[in-house]
């Protein structure tokens, strides 16, 4: 038996659920845009610009080495967390520019004209924006992957599509920023390699609630960001596989990813610090492992047990509140997207926030899934093992204000 986690513990070593909003203690649930930093990240934050206050692998100094240690160390901690190795780790500014370095690196070596890209309707706007810039000068097609109305991966139809020939890649987010859903990543990623494509997963917003398997996963790339795992902004990770990095070209020049420059040409480092060209984010570096660490000392076992009951307890709250439509689910994650009947979901947003509690409203950086499910906007509710009972009630005691004020939906 996984033992139940002291979340009101837990939560007192995060410092902006404890802030005010309009009056009211904070309801956070926007952990899919960002999670709330722990009081060890900002501790290892500030560690990193007060003793560890050195740039990393340049000089020999002892701060430099102290620095170059840790920056180091937190790469050795990533590579744990996907069950890889650090050389096929890099350091990123998010998962955004990690999936613009993975479409660059595969439009250099595989794009060609009638070469298919194929992106998964529910992706965000990063797993899909990089592969239309990379593709078109190359004469390249980047198309959705068929679903079922619901948004939902039609694996047959996949089958088919991957079959009619040309594909170089094939880019999902592991799970949706939206729905909440798991993609089925392992059967798709056989599929892509049966006809030889690469096979790129966003997993931006599956990594907040496990640790990831890359070979379990059977994925070639993949992409997830440190603020959303309780870590810092402005550091994102990249793995892909060795043979993959030791053939893409650099994407950025500078200082640390060379080895010779010379007027008439230089030569590169081999990865991935060919792929991190100058200063690299080093304090948030050190604040993704503290955030990491967190989490593990936390427990995966006991943070995924509180997070089923915490998504069980926001779907049943919200299948009550009349008048309000749930986007396609069950989701696996302790999310929930819904349109409350005519009202505008930023109207919903704001009368919420007047209350304290915070949700995201509009796309989501998903226009193609609401396209799809021919929707302008919706509302996000999303949860952490840190969201309590009280604030689930919170939040639908905020959706009957919202009728009280806007009238019955
Ligand atoms: N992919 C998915 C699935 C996301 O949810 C997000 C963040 N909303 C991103 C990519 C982009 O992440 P970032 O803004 O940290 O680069």
């Amino acid at each position: 038996m996984t033992e139940p986690l002291d979340v009101a513990r837990l939560r007192a070593e995060v410092p902006a659920l404890s802030r005010e909003v309009h009056g009211h203690r904070v309801t956070y649930l926007d952990h899919a845009a960002t999670a709330p930093t722990p009081q060890v990240v900002l501790q290892a934050v500030a560690q990193a610009y007060g003793p560890l206050n050195a740039n990393v692998q340049r000089g020999v100094h002892t701060m430099s080495a102290e620095a170059s240690a840790a920056y180091a160390a937190a790469r050795s901690k990533v590579a744990r967390f996907l069950h890889t190795d650090p050389v096929q780790i890099v350091f990123t500014r998010g998962t955004t520019e990690a999936l613009n370095l993975a479409a660059h690196g595969i439009a250099a070596t595989r794009l060609r004209p009638r070469s298919r890209v194929l992106v998964s309707r529910q992706t965000h706007h990063a797993g899909l924006v990089p592969w239309q810039l990379m593709g078109a000068p190359r004469g390249a097609h980047v198309e959705a992957l068929p679903c079922t109305p619901t948004g939902q991966l039609d694996l047959d139809a996949t089958e088919r599509a991957l079959r009619a020939g040309h594909v170089a890649a094939v880019c999902v987010p592991v799970a949706s920023n939206v729905l909440g859903t798991y993609t089925p990543v392992r059967e798709l990623a056989e599929l892509a390699h049966d006809v030889g494509a690469v096979m790129v997963a966003d997993a931006a917003q599956a990594a907040p609630h496990s640790p990831l398997d890359v070979g379990a996963l059977g994925v070639d790339v993949l992409a997830f960001s440190g603020h959303k795992v309780f870590g810092p902004t402005g550091i994102g990770v990249l793995w892909a596989r060795r043979s993959l990095l030791e053939k893409w070209p650099p994407w950025q020049g500078g200082g640390d990813m060379v080895q010779r420059v010379r007027f008439e040409g230089s030569t590169f480092r081999e990865p991935p610090h060919r792929f991190e060209a100058g200063t690299p984010p080093i304090a948030q570096a050190l604040g993704l492992h503290a955030a990491l660490d967190w989490l593990e000392n936390i427990g995966w076992k006991a943070i995924q047990a509180r997070e089923r009951v915490v998504r069980d307890g926001l779907w049943q709250r919200l299948r009550q509140v009349p008048g309000l439509t749930l986007l396609p689910g069950p989701a696996d994650l302790p999310m929930a997207s819904f349109t409350l009947g005519r009202h505008h979901p930023h109207d919903v947003g704001s009368l919420l926030d007047q209350l304290g509690v915070a949700v995201r409203t509009g796309r989501h950086c998903a226009d193609p899934l609401h396209t799809l499910l021919g929707l302008d906007s919706t509302v996000r509710a999303s949860a952490s093992f840190l969201t309590t009972d009280a604030e689930l009630d919170r939040l639908v005691a905020g959706l009957s204000h919202v009728r009280e004020v806007l009238g019955a939906p």
